[in-house]
């Protein structure tokens, strides 16, 4: 997402990390001018995107990532131990 359509966004219900109670990414939901704000669509794009990096790198590396970022859960089939 380009930086204008950050900044131009008007709805909030349209972020990935918008819910009823607040922001799902922040601690504090200000919406207006937010630069996280994106789209579920391509919240999961990013997410993609990451995991292959991530899986491109050794095996060391990866153990560190899964272990220090997703509680050792890191899901994906091209994560070989
Ligand atoms: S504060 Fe930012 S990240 Fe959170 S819901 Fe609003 S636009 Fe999205």
């Amino acid at each position: 997402m380009d930086r204008a359509n950050r900044i131009t966004h008007v709805s909030t219900n349209d972020c990935f990390a918008s819910r009823k109670k607040g922001c799902s990414a922040l601690k504090f939901k200000a919406c207006k001018d937010c630069s996280f704000y994106k789209t579920t669509d391509q919240h999961h794009k990013d997410q993609a995107k990451a995991l292959k990096r991530i899986f491109s790198l050794d095996k060391d590396v990866q153990d560190h990532i899964n272990e220090t970022y997703y509680r050792g859960k890191m899901g994906g089939n091209s994560y070989e131990g």
